[in-house]
């Protein structure tokens, strides 16, 4: 089984009056993540991991901060985005690790409650998911969160098969239904999981 991996990276600064968003929950904390979305550091390490591990660019290639229609958008749907690039370039996540660096909140007491979001974010169980934190020691960075996450992946549909998959297909939307129709067998739940995430009004 072919397996690769994917690294991502990401830092936001702390600004006062803004809503803390984390590993997709929202937390309540003095202080919020700026950014032009809703600032989530772990979400977007972990996008750029999966973009990453299926060498797919990154998340500023997808969502360019140039664009208003991701201002203060929810990171969910980038997330959602990746796993969409990754499941149809034929592959599933085996598991994700993260590290978070930030001086507060502390995150041990909510670190579970941080993967289960993680997990049903991404259709994985929570044994598939690792949320770490330290505080930023020696750094001078207590004004920032810094988020690093790692990614491995392993293929589930051989390249030949996708290809023959979308063989004599030209509508792209139809190929894209039979990979979903073949991914949902795979990965034995509904179609589309993480299609809620779409829900535009996440991102106004
Ligand atoms: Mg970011």
């Amino acid at each position: 089984m072919e397996t690769r991996i994917g690294f991502g990276y990401d830092s936001h600064v702390f600004k006062p009056g803004v809503q803390l968003h984390l590993g997709g929950l929202k937390l309540e904390h003095p202080q919020g993540l700026a950014g032009h979305s809703d600032g989530d550091v772990l979400l977007h390490a972990v996008t750029d991991a999966l973009l990453g591990a299926v060498a797919a660019g990154d998340i500023g290639k997808f969502f360019p901060p140039s664009d208003p229609r991701w201002k203060n958008a929810d990171s969910a749907v980038f997330l959602g985005k990746a796993v969409d690039v990754l499941q149809h370039s034929g592959y599933r996540i085996v598991n994700i690790d993260t590290t978070l660096i930030l001086a507060a909140p502390k995150i041990g007491p909510i670190s579970d409650q941080m993967r289960a979001r993680l997990a049903d974010l991404l259709g994985l169980g929570t044994d598939q998911i690792s949320i770490k934190a330290k505080t930023p020691e020696g750094l001078n960075l207590d004004n920032v969160a810094q988020c690093h996450a790692v990614a491995l992946i392993e293929r589930v549909i051989e390249p030949e098969e996708l290809k023959s998959m979308s063989a004599g297909i030209e509508d792209q939307s139809h190929i894209e239904d039979v990979v979903d129709d073949l991914l949902s067998s795979i990965h034995d739940a509904p179609k589309k999981r993480v299609a809620p995430v779409y829900d535009t009004d996440d991102i106004t």
